[in-house]
């Protein structure tokens, strides 16, 4: 066996806390198919449509070659056993064995046994902080989008989520409103939530500021019609702030999504004045920023609070993602990184092991060759990075 085939099946094998995860269980599907994976995978995002036969012909002609696509097909071939390619073809096939997988298991066990996950830090956009009634595997982060938009009681956000849910009656003043968002972060963290979450990257940008509180209430006076972008901006800044606050208060990461979302002004050096301004928080900085993964380097390397998460970015871009660790390693503690599998699903976890797993092995065994580091060295960054960082930091 070679150096990188080591450092794969090392990888491959050692037991992982994912930090990112949006596992769908059976919330929206009964039973799962191959369809269903697509839906809510990352394929959907390939702009090319899968439901019928001459489409799925013509999807695959075209993505083939994708990330996304070359991880989801590798994990499907492995765990089903199927020697042919997945295809318009073979689709048949891949989704007769995917049901059967499925039916098979309802308690998470391809999670555990499979991808080797102890913990899995789940972010249930859908129902804010749920554990899927399984409290053991899945400690979730609590998400804090819709608080950014709690001055409009009849905003509905891209989740479907609305300020009502938790707040159901309107504050008096914008100190309520901190108090009681504390009061709900408080009682999450007690209930076992372990970090916080924003992505509100794709709804607005990063570019967060020092706000102040007079200037912030006049979102939650005013009616809708009459308020200003400057109005919603110190809104949003204020609490954002407060947030970074209440996470510090409470020793929870803040989980925040960074590079893609809406790609104007959330790149991760928006954040700069937010990390500055609060040095005790802990800023989990998701994707790298990817593909301004220099960003994260950078701030990173300046600050001791700023913990780069290289979840999704393998499924992204599997050269990149290669690339970009070897600069963090040059770069940034060992002990700051982390890794998430961003995926839905049982299959495209499991896709999303595989492709760290290669990402490791080709990053690692390269410093080797270079003679930056030994067998044994490379064996304990894939520790750190894919179980012992996420324990001390998220302290599960
Ligand atoms: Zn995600």
């Amino acid at each position: 066996m070679n150096l990188k085939e080591e450092i794969y099946r090392y990888a491959l094998s050692h037991k992982k806390i994912d930090t990112h995860c949006h596992h769908m269980g059976h919330v929206f599907f009964e039973e799962i198919g191959l369809k269903d994976i697509f839906g809510s995978s990352y394929i959907a995002w390939c702009h090319r449509p899968f439901q019928t036969d001459a489409q799925r012909r013509e999807l695959f002609e075209n993505i083939c070659d994708r990330s996304y696509f070359l991880w989801l097909e590798r994990a499907l071939r492995q765990m089903y056993g199927i020697a042919e390619p997945l295809n318009a073809d073979t689709w048949d096939k891949f989704d007769r064995a995917v049901r059967e997988a499925d039916r098979k298991d309802r308690n998470f066990s391809r999670l555990r046994s499979l991808c080797g996950y102890e913990h899995i830090v789940q972010d249930c956009y859908w129902e804010y902080g749920d554990n899927l009634g399984d409290g053991q595997l899945f400690t979730p982060a609590f998400r804090i989008n819709i608080f950014l938009n709690g001055f409009d009681r009849e905003f509905v956000d891209q989740d479907r989520c609305c300020i009502t849910k938790y707040f159901p009656e309107p504050v008096r003043d914008i100190e309520e409103y901190v108090a009681r968002l504390r009061a709900i972060i408080q009682e999450k963290h007690k209930a076992g939530c372990v970090a916080l979450k924003c992505a509100i990257a794709y709804e607005r940008g990063l570019d967060f500021y020092a706000a102040d509180a007079k200037a912030a209430e006049i979102a939650l006076r005013t009616d809708k019609a009459s308020l200003t972008k400057k109005n919603r901006d110190d809104f949003q800044s204020y609490i954002f702030y407060r947030l970074c606050d209440i996470a510090a208060e409470e020793d929870m990461p803040f989980q925040i999504h960074t590079g893609l979302g809406q790609i104007e002004k959330t790149r991760a050096l928006c954040l700069t004045k937010a990390v500055k301004a609060h040095p005790a928080t802990k800023f989990v900085l998701f994707h790298l920023s990817f593909p301004y993964v220099d960003d994260v380097i950078s701030l990173a390397h300046n600050f001791d609070n700023v913990y780069p998460d290289i979840c999704w970015v393998p499924l992204l871009s599997v050269h990149k993602a290669k690339e970009t660790l070897n600069s963090l390693l040059d770069t940034v503690n060992a002990d700051k990184l982390c890794w998430g599998c961003d995926t839905w699903t049982a299959e495209e976890s499991y896709g999303a092991v595989l492709a760290v797993s290669h990402v490791l092995a080709e990053a690692l065994s390269e410093r080797i060759g270079e003679g930056f580091m030994s067998l044994e060295r490379a064996k304990k960054v894939c520790d750190k990075i894919l179980y012992e960082n996420a324990k001390k930091l998220y302290r599960l």
